[in-house]
Parts: structure tokens; sequence; C-alpha cells
């Protein structure tokens, strides 16, 4: 037994020491004025996550973006040139025409044009996309979130060693993110031999609390709960939501003295087996020497065939091999399942014979709960995580939306615009109307009719609804919009599944005949130009979701029809019918 009570313990096997690529003092003063002179490089997102991590030592040995053979090497062997494991090319890439001729020294810039670091440039090379994505990430599927992300960067990587004069600057959670020194120290003063990571970047249900507090079990030492908060799938819930479930849970229902939270600004790779190995070793460098890899671990899903990329357990395989090497022991585990008879977690392939299991899929949380703004069981999350889940993905009756009409002047916007706001305001939904004419006194005073002014005017109407049905308001807009493509970039800034085109079909005539404004007459007598339907087209929709005839019925059926249409789509509900 060696001993495994003092911090070495859980240093790393390659010789201690965590990378640091900051700069202090009075070095770091020279370095900002030195910057303001250099060419400057802008670098991603995703870019500035690696160097965060680069910077504090997170992906040591490793301290700066690969260079050729580095990058060769790993995507061939796993391996630096030195011989250390590491599984994922982290690479800087830049455009071709972004290296100023003969320089090598350049400053890094964020994409805010924040400085980040001063970068000595040893080699730029050409990387084939098509290449590192079949090796890296063993496809080559434009389903892959990164494969289709990798075909948008720079033609050229560069390589060379960095000082960081900022890391990027938080204003979110600034208690719960921490450098891998200060991550190892507070799990030094929990005082374990061992300590588990677990790797997360979704909400964190019953099953994760177990899986989480089996794992510290098994090793008897304590947990480090560390979700991703940098990049991770596209489509996922953002991490607001996210950090606020794992601290309500943290703090409700691990022991303080054993588990710790701590955010990783890590961008995830969603590589499955490779990006399995890389969380272990960046974990190793927090201060873990357990980690935690479960089924289908950091994968991306299906293919374009509609296959899994990655084997649900090929991560587990691959992770098995190297862990002795790394110094960060597995914990695996298989599917969880839940029993309802004898209420209790258990690993699928430990199930009983003939024993009923229950399981709700992330889908079936979205579609089935939320959206209906049904409570999710006890047995599946917590009331926390069910709560923050609710606020975030209210159920459809809460959600926003737009109705747009279009249609001739006089057709009956404004008249039936207005009484069915007067029936949403019963329906106790919150309502704003941009009318046509309204909007002309004060968001677009000054705008005429020409085709450009009208376009603005639609667009700036557009951009407000937008807002509004953002947060969940109702937004009704009653003007003309003659032109199809306009009304489909509203369309396209509202949503189109929030967007209610609503076609006004009145015909002409009709119009004319009832000219309540005295428009008509006064367009005809040219006393006005541009007037739509007279010397200025108008382009009725192809795909309005209503249509209302408004000659043959009462402005109050046509709001009904309205009404119905929305009650069935489910974005008003009458709470005081039955369900
Ligand atoms: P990712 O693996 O992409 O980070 P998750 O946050 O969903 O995605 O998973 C975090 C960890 O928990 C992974 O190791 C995953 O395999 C494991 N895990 C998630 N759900 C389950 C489950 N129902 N049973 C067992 N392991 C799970
Ligand atoms: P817009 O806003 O389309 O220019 P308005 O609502 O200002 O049109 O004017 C429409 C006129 O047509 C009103 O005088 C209204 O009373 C009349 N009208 C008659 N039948 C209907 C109907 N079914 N829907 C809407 N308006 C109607």
């Amino acid at each position: 037994m060696h001993h495994q009570d003092d911090s070495t313990a859980l240093i790393p096997p390659y010789g201690g020491a965590l990378v640091d690529l900051l700069v202090k003092g009075e070095e770091r003063r020279r370095l900002i004025n030195e910057a303001a002179r250099l060419p400057s490089i802008r670098i991603s997102t995703r870019s500035l996550c690696d160097l965060e991590l680069l910077a504090t030592g997170a992906f040591s040995p490793l301290d700066r973006f690969m260079g050729q053979r580095d990058y060769e090497r790993v995507l061939h062997e796993m391996r630096l040139t030195n011989g250390a494991i590491f599984p994922i090319p982290i690479t800087l890439p830049i455009d071709a025409g972004a290296l100023v001729a003969g320089s090598n020294r350049v400053a890094l810039h964020d994409a805010r044009n924040n400085l980040i670091a001063v970068m000595d440039i040893e080699e730029a090379f050409t990387w084939d996309a098509q290449i590192e994505a079949r090796i890296a990430l063993s496809t080559t599927d434009a389903r892959h979130p990164l494969v289709s992300e990798m075909s948008t960067w720079g033609k050229q990587y560069i390589s060379g060693p960095l000082q960081v004069i900022n890391l990027p600057h938080y204003h979110d959670f600034v208690d719960l993110r921490r450098t891998p020194a200060q991550v190892r120290q507070l799990l030094d003063v929990m005082g374990f031999a061992n300590v588990v990571a677990f790797q997360t970047r979704n909400p964190m249900h019953r099953v994760h609390e177990e899986l989480t507090r089996r794992a510290a079990d098994r090793v008897g030492g304590s947990l480090l709960i560390h979700p991703v908060v940098g990049m991770t799938r596209p489509g996922d819930i953002d991490h607001y939501s996210r950090v606020r479930i794992y601290r309500a849970l943290a703090e409700n229902y691990y022991d303080q003295h054993r588990a710790l939270l701590s955010l990783l600004p890590l961008a995830m790779r969603m590589a499955g087996p490779r990006e399995a190995l890389w969380h272990a070793l960046i974990r190793r460098n927090y201060g873990a020497n357990h980690f935690i890899v479960g089924r289908d671990h950091a994968g991306p899903g299906v293919d374009s065939a509609g296959k899994p990329f990655y084997g649900p357990y090929d991560a587990q395989e691959l992770v098995a091999q190297h862990s002795a090497e790394l110094g960060v022991t597995m914990v695996p585990f298989t599917e969880l399942v839940y029993l309802p008879e004898r209420q209790e977690y258990v690993e699928a392939s430990q199930t009983p014979e003939g024993a009923r299991t229950v399981a709700i899929s992330g889908t079936q949380v979205r579609e089935e709960y939320l959206a209906r703004g049904r409570p999710l069981p006890e047995w599946f999350t917590r009331r926390e995580t069910s709560e923050i889940l609710s606020q975030m993905y209210p159920p459809r009756h809460q959600q926003g939306f737009c109705v747009w009409f279009t249609g001739l002047s006089g057709a009956g916007k404004s008249t039936i615009a207005e009484i069915l706001t007067v029936l949403l305001l019963e329906y106790g939904r919150q309502t704003t109307v941009l009318d046509g004419d309204v909007v002309r006194t004060h968001l677009s005073k000054g705008l005429g009719f020409s085709r450009e002014d009208r376009d603005a005017n639609i667009l700036r109407i557009g951009f407000v609804a937008g807002e509004i049905v953002r947060h969940n308001g109702v937004a009704i807009c009653a003007a003309i919009s003659p032109y199809r493509v306009t009304r489909n970039e509203a369309r396209k800034l509202i949503g189109s599944d929030r967007f209610i085109e609503v076609f006004v079909d009145t015909p002409l005539e009709v119009c004319e005949q009832r000219d309540t404004k005295g428009l008509y007459a006064r367009a005809r007598r040219g006393e006005l130009s541009n007037f739509t339907g007279i010397d200025d087209p108008y382009e009725h929709p192809i795909d309005a979701e209503i249509t209302l005839n408004t000659v043959d019925t009462t402005p109050e059926a046509c709001a009904r029809t309205i009404i119905a249409y929305l009650e069935q789509r489910g974005f008003v509900w009458d709470k005081l019918g039955a369900e």
C-alpha cells in the first residue's frame, strides 16, 4: 500500500505539476503593451475554451495547440510525441489569409476582441477535415455535430508557445468556476484518498444521483460533480438551467463533506470513446483518480442512416484499456433502470427475471410531461429539477406565439385583431397588438410605401413580435404585409412553429366598397400612389395557416375560427373547462 492520504497521491503520474500558462505581474503588464502592437488573430468560442483549459493545466501535459507531429501522432496513436496519452486533437484553426506575412508573434483575441494571449507561431500547417473526422471521430457523416462544424474551420492550424494574459471572464456562477489547482485543493481538504469524477451535459435526474452516490461508495471516496458548461451538443439544455439544477441537488441531496460541484469550461467534441478517454485525462488533472463511464458516453446520437455513431459500451472498453497508464480507474455502469415494485434503481444487467421496469426518455420528458404541464414523477427526478425544467419548457399554453394577419386595406385585419385580443385576454394570455397604422406613428414613423420602406416596416414589426414571442407573450400583427418573401422573413424571425399566418381574404371590390378610411377613393383619384391593390401588388399567401372569408362571416365568427385553431394547437387552454 502506498500513501494515499497525501495530495501527491492525486497528482498525475507524468511528474506532477500542472501546466500553467498564465503570465502575472510586471511581465503581464509588459505583454499587454506589446500585444497592442502585434498582429491580431480572433479565435472562436471553441478555441477559447481549449485555450482556457490549456492555460490552467486541464490538458496537462499538453501546453499548446498541437503542432504537426503531435497532431499526427494523436490522430493515429492517441499519443503526444513525448509518449503521453492524448486522444483528441487540440488545434488552433485560422483562415488562410489571417496570418500577416513575416509575423510569428501574434496576439490572440476572443470574439468580442478581448485580449487573451500572445503566441509565438512556430508552425503553420494545412489539415484535411475529412481525414481528421474519419480518424478522430470515426465518421465523416455530416450528422455528427463536429463534422459539420469542422467544415467551417480555417484551413490552417498554427502552433507555438503561449503566454496567457487573461482567462475568459465569466459573470455567471462565478463561485463554481475553478481551475484544476483550485479543485485539487478543495478535494485535498475533503481528505479522501480516492476521488471519483462524474461528467455530464444534461440535467441530473434520480438515476444520475444513484449512479454518482454508488460510485462514491464503490471507491470509498469523494465525488467530483463536474458538468460541462463550455460547448456541448447543439440542442442541449442551456447551462444556466442545468447549473441551477446541479446546485440545488448538490445542496439538498449530497453530503457536503464528500461531494464537490465544479464547472468545466470544456468544448466537447461528442467523440464517443476517444472523448471518454479525454474526459478521464482531464479529470485526472482536476484531481480525480476514478471516473464514471456509463452507457453511450459523450454519444452524438445517430448518423444519417439512423445508426448510433458509437456502440453503447465502446467508450468503456477504450477507457479500460488505458486506465492504468492514465492513473484513472474507470467506474463503469451499465444502464440503470427503475423497478417500481421495489422502488429502486438496478443495473439493467441485474434486473430480476420478469421484473417490471420503467423509464422516461429525454424526448418523453419534453413532449409528454413538460409540454403538457405535467409534473415529472418523483421516482424519476427531484422536485427541484422538475420545477427548473418546467420553467424552462413551459407548457404550450404558456408559450408565446404570433398571429400574423395579412390582407388588403379594409380587409378586416384590425377589426378581427381587436376581437381576438379580447378573447385571448379572456383565456388569460397577455397580448400585444402591432397594428400597421399605429406602428407607422411610432416604431416605423417616417417610413413611406416604397417597397424598401414597406419591407423595413414589416421587419421591424417582425423583430418586435419575435422578442415578445421569445418571452412567451402573444403578438398580434395586423399590417397589409403585401410581399410573400417579406412575410417569410417575419416567419423566420419569430420561428415557424410559433407563427400563425392569417390571410384575411376579402376581395378588392368589397374592400373598395367598404372604404372605411376613404383611401381607395383617394387612390382612384390619384391622390395616393403605391396603394396596395390599385397600383402596388398584393401577393396572396399560398401556405397560410388560416384563411378567412369576411364576406359571409361576421368579425366575431372570424376571431372564433382563430381561437379554435389555437385551441387545437394547444396555444390556448380553457382551464375552466373539462380537461
Ligand atoms: P454525456 O455522456 O454526453 O456527457 P450525460 O450527461 O447524459 O451525457 O451522461 C453523463 C454520464 O452518465 C455518462 O457517463 C453516461 O454514460 C452516464 N449515464 C447517463 N445516463 C445514464 C443511465 N441512465 N444509466 C447509466 N449511465 C448513464
Ligand atoms: P384593415 O385593418 O384590414 O385595413 P379594418 O379592420 O380597418 O381593415 O376595416 C375592415 C372593415 O370591414 C370594418 O369597417 C369592418 O367593420 C368591416 N367588416 C365587415 N365584415 C367584416 C369581417 N367579417 N371581418 C372584419 N371586418 C369586417
